[in-house]
């Protein structure tokens, strides 16, 4: 781990604390029951603000090799993400690709973006250091380098599979440290009318829904777009297009090139970001303050229901889930368990808190009074899928921007 001593993007020394989420483990490091009793380390969680820029990151960068290598997080599991990769995939071939058309994709996970194109019309190739997650994009049939993208490799590419039409990175820019390099890594490997896309959850949204929880050591940027257009300027990149999505909470996926004229929804979002006031520290101060209040509110909740008896699981063993357990103290005295659709969790135990792990029909088939949905971001879908536990008399907490119960 390095603690960072300059801003991420505009490399001033002035980082201000904002919310300090304590030492905590790192939010993927899920247990094996025989791994319970042994000491696991904790990383200092301080979400902090430029005082220059303004550019919202964390103090500290554990290193990608012990976060990335083998990760348990699949895209495909949530129906939500797969139907939002299709509809995607459909309008970037319209609007951008020429035919043939050849298609690099960073943080590619297990390839369900990628076989969204045409692969008669389009040559995709992924980008994805986990190597337990390219076993399964390859046995799809999706071409993946098991590396880091960084400028090096961009260059390699460039020359070895050709420039790219479009360079798509969804939820994976937040997670690089050296966003200088990613960008010069971009500007090498994007064919000269090519277009790099990207997705990631906005700033704005976090703080507006007291998103806290989606702060954990993976997340090192926490984009305005704003910072996202002062970090491709660097490289002579423009932002000609941006897009308000609603998946994990609130997202942007902004568009960006060479030489293309700004579009009107550029100006329409840096006018909402001053009209927010996300440059000023005063918006940063009052999203700590809601922070503590929502966590002082749901341990009181809890703890009411546990006095009066009634039995509480969890629903997703999310990354964003260990946040929230951590910073609010709920072991499993508090959560019987957590379900998850992912069976790379399944039978494991929540670092932190130590919570087994078990499938989602546990719910249905043991049916506690109260489920804390963790994965709000999944809400529809898990609400849907859990009609039966509903009708039955079970309740869900949704924790955020302050907990309330359906
Ligand atoms: N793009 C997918 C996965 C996001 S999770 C989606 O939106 O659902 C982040 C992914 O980025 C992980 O699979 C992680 O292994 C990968 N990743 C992290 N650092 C990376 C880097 N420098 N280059 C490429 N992929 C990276
Ligand atoms: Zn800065």
């Amino acid at each position: 781990m390095i603690k960072r001593s300059q801003c991420r993007i505009c490399a001033s020394p002035d980082l201000e604390a904002v919310l300090d989420l304590g030492e905590q483990p790192l939010a993927n490091a899920f247990l094996a029951r025989a791994e319970l009793g042994q000491p696991s380390p904790g990383y200092p969680l301080e979400f902090c603000r430029c005082a220059n820029c303004g550019h919202a990151q964390l103090s500290v960068t554990v290193a990608p090799e012990v976060l990335f290598r083998n990760y348990p997080y699949l895209s495909g599991t949530s129906e939500t993400i797969a139907a939002h990769f299709a509809a995607y995939a459909r309008d970037l071939a319209e609007r951008f690709l020429p035919q043939p058309a050849c298609v690099v994709e960073i943080g590619s996970n297990d390839g369900t973006l990628l076989r969204a194109f045409d692969q008669r019309t389009t040559r995709v190739l992924g980008i994805e250091p986990a190597r337990n997650v390219v076993a399964i994009a390859r046995t799809r049939g999706i071409e993946t380098v098991d590396e880091f993208f960084d400028e090096r490799l961009a260059r390699a590419l460039a020359s070895s599979f050709g420039r790219a039409d479009a360079i798509i990175a969804n939820n994976v820019v937040p997670h690089i440290d050296d966003l200088a390099g990613l960008v010069r890594g971009v500007e090498a490997l994007l064919a000269p009318t090519g277009v790099f896309v990207a997705e990631f959850p906005y700033v704005i949204d976090l703080l507006e829904q007291v998103e806290y929880d989606t702060i954990y050591h993976e997340h090192l940027s926490y984009f305005s777009v704003r910072a996202a257009m002062r970090l491709f300027a660097q490289v002579g990149l423009g932002l000609f297009d941006v897009r308000h999505v609603e998946v994990h909470g609130g997202s942007l996926r902004v568009f960006v090139g060479r030489d293309r004229p700004p579009q009107a929804s550029v100006a329409r979002l840096l006018r909402l970001e001053e009209e927010f006031g996300l440059h000023s520290s005063a918006s940063f101060r009052a999203f700590a303050a809601k922070a503590r209040q929502q966590r002082d509110a749901l341990r009181a909740l809890l703890a009411d229901l546990k006095a009066a008896g009634e039995r509480i699981a969890g629903y997703g063993a999310a990354a964003k889930g260990n946040t929230l357990l951590n910073f609010c103290g709920i072991d499993a005295s508090v959560l019987e368990y957590i379900v998850d659709l992912n069976p790379l969790k399944q039978g494991l135990y929540t670092p932190g808190s130590h919570i087994p792990v078990r499938e989602p029909q546990a719910l249905l088939a043991d049916r506690p009074e109260y489920t804390l949905l963790l994965a709000w971001n999944f809400a529809d879908e898990i609400l849907r899928q859990q009609e039966e536990y509903r009708r039955l008399g079970g309740r869900f907490i949704i924790p955020i921007p302050l907990p309330s119960v359906v």
